[in-house]
C-alpha cells in the first residue's frame, strides 16, 4: 500500500465487489465461484469468496450481478506508437523485413507529442478490452522522443506499466535492416537506459511502473549491445526483452550472421533466464524450447501479428508442455492492427487449433496465458490472479450482451469463443479506471481526434 491510497483520516480505503455471476480467480486451484466477489483494502485484495462470506459494506460497493469478474489481462508485447500507422497501404501485404523497411522511414518522423498521444490511445483500447497491465517496447527515439513520454501517458491513464527502453544501433551502413537515421550510438543508448531505470523503476510489490532493458532485435543491434544491456539490466535487477525467431528470414539472418540459431544466439549472449522474455519465437526449435524451459526464459506469444505477417504458428502447446513461461501480446499496432486483448486471447486459441488440432488449447488455457502466464513472463507475483495479497486488478464483462446470448452454460468459455467483448468495469490497484464501459481518466473523443491529426501529420511528413 502507499500513503496516497489512504484517505485523509488515515483510515483504509475499502471496496466490496459482490454478486458476480462468475468470479474466475485464476488462483492456484483455478477456482471459479458463483455469486461471488472480492473485498479490497488500499488497492490490495484481502478476501475472495461467495457474496455471503464477504464483509457486507465498504467505502465503495460494486454490485456485479449479471457480470463475469476475472483478473485483469496482461499484455506482454506492444509498440504503442504504431497505432499512428495502422493499416498503412504501403505495409499491408508484406512479411516482416519488407514491412519494417516500408515503415522505418515513416517512424523516423515521430515526435514526443506523437509518442504521448499514441500511448494513450493504445492504452485506452487495451483498458477497454480487459487489459490492466501492459508492457510497451519503444525502440525509436527520433526528434527528441524519450521513454518519459510514454511513461507520463501511462501515469495519466492509470495503467500498470512495464516500459521497455528499446534501441537500434546497427543501421544499413553496418549491414543492419533499419535506415541509419533511426539508429542511436550504443554509448548513448546505455546511458539513457540507465537514466530511465534510475528515474522510474520501482521493484517493489504492487509497483505501477517498471523499466525494462530491450534492444530491438538481433538484426538491429550489435552483439556488444546485447551483452552490455544484459549486464546493465542485471546490475539493476530489471527484466530484459527483445524479438526472437519471428520468422524463417529472421532465423536465416541469425545463421548467416552469427552462425547459430536465434535460441543459441540468445544463450550465447546470456539472454536466457527468469528475467528475460522474447517476443514471438514462432520459429523456436526443439533445442530452443528445451533451453527456454530449463532456464525459465519467457515468451510473448502474438498470434494476430504472426498471422498478419504470415510468420507462422508458434508452438505454444509444446512450449507450455515443456515448461516455458508463455504470456500473450497484441504486438505493435502496425502488425495487428488492434490492441484488443480479448480478441487476442480468442485468436491464440483459434490459431493453436489450426496448427495442432482441436485440443491444442482450451478457452481456460488461453485465459490462463493472458493472466497468470503474462504475470510470470513479466516477473510479477502480485498480479494475474485474484487471491488475498494480490493487487486489486480486475475486470468485469456484462454477460447480458447479445454476443453471449445462448452461451451461458459456460460463461467463462463464452468470453473466449464468442465475439470479442469490451469490459464494463476495470479496476487497477484498487482504482476504477473504466466504469460502466467508459474510461474515467481520459476523455476519448478529443484524444482520438488529436491522434488522427498526428497520424496524418506523420504520414505526410514521410511522403
Ligand atoms: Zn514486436
Amino acid at each position: 500500500m502507499t500513503a496516497t491510497q489512504r484517505n485523509t483520516h488515515g483510515k483504509r480505503n475499502t471496496m466490496l465487489v459482490k454478486h458476480a455471476d462468475v468470479l474466475v480467480t485464476m488462483d492456484d486451484a483455478r477456482r471459479e465461484l458463483r455469486d461471488a466477489g472480492l473485498y479490497i483494502e488500499d488497492g490490495q485484495i484481502v478476501a475472495v469468496g461467495t457474496t455471503a462470506e464477504l464483509p457486507q459494506t465498504a467505502d465503495e460497493v460494486l454490485d456485479l450481478g449479471g457480470h463475469l469478474v476475472m483478473p485483469g489481462l496482461i499484455n506482454t508485447h506492444h509498440h504503442m506508437y504504431q497505432t499512428l500507422t495502422r493499416a498503412l497501404p504501403a505495409a499491408q501485404n508484406a512479411e516482416l523485413f519488407g514491412w519494417l523497411t516500408s515503415l522505418y522511414k515513416v517512424w523516423a518522423h515521430l515526435t514526443p507529442e506523437m509518442i504521448e498521444v499514441s500511448t494513450l490511445t493504445a492504452m485506452a483500447e487495451l483498458l477497454l478490452s480487459g487489459c490492466t497491465t501492459s508492457s510497451d517496447h519503444l525502440y525509436l527515439y527520433p526528434n527528441g522522443c524519450r521513454l518519459d513520454h510514454s511513461i507520463e501517458a501511462a501515469q495519466r491513464i492509470g495503467m500498470r506499466f512495464h516500459a521497455s527502453r528499446g534501441s537500434m544501433s546497427v543501421g544499413q551502413r553496418d549491414g543492419g535492416l533499419p535506415p541509419d537515421a533511426v539508429v542511436e550510438r550504443e554509448a548513448d543508448i546505455l546511458k539513457d537506459t540507465q537514466r530511465v531505470i534510475e528515474a522510474y523503476h520501482d521493484e517493489g510489490r504492487y509497483a505501477m511502473l517498471r523499466v525494462v532493458v530491450a534492444p530491438c532485435s538481433p538484426f538491429s543491434v550489435s552483439r556488444d549491445l546485447m551483452r552490455e544491456s544484459a549486464v546493465l539490466a542485471r546490475h539493476y535487477r530489471v527484466s530484459l526483452h527483445t524479438h526472437l525467431a519471428e520468422n524463417i528470414n529472421d532465423v536465416a539472418y541469425s545463421r548467416e550472421k552469427f552462425g547459430m540459431t536465434p535460441a543459441q544466439y540468445a544463450g550465447d549472449l546470456g539472454w536466457v533466464g527468469r528475467d528475460v522474455w522474447h517476443a514471438h519465437c514462432v520459429q523456436l526449435d526443439d533445442a530452443g524450447i528445451d533451453l527456454f524451459a530449463r532456464t525459465g526464459t519467457g515468451v510473448a506469444h502474438c498470434p494476430c501479428s504472426n498471422m498478419r505477417l504470415a510468420s507462422g504458428i508458434a508452438p505454444v502447446k509444446r512450449m507450455r508442455l515443456a515448461g516455458v513461461p508463455v504470456g500473450l501480446g497484441v504486438d505493435g499496432s502496425a502488425s495487428n492492427d488492434g490492441s484488443h486483448m480479448v480478441a487476442e486471447v480468442r485468436q491464440a486459441l483459434l490459431l493453436q487449433r489450426v496448427g495442432f488440432g482441436p485440443d491444442a488449447m482450451t478457452a481456460r488455457d488461453a485465459l490462463e496465458i493472458a493472466t497468470r502466464g503474462g504475470a510470470a513472463v513479466l516477473g510479477r507475483e502480485d498480479v494475474g490472479a485474484l487471491a488475498p495479497g494480490m493487487a486489486a486488478d480486475f475486470v468485469s464483462f456484462d454477460l447480458r450482451q447479445p454476443a453471449f446470448a445462448g452461451a451461458l452454460s459456460d460463461p467463462v468459455a463464452a468470453l473466449v469463443f464468442c465475439a470479442p467483448s469490451q469490459v464494463a468495469h476495470s479496476v487497477i490497484n484498487g482504482r476504477q479506471v473504466v466504469k460502466d464501459g467508459v474510461l474515467s481518466t481520459v476523455e476519448l473523443g478529443p484524444l482520438i481526434e488529436r491522434h488522427n491529426r498526428l497520424a496524418r501529420q506523420l504520414t505526410e511528413a514521410a511522403a
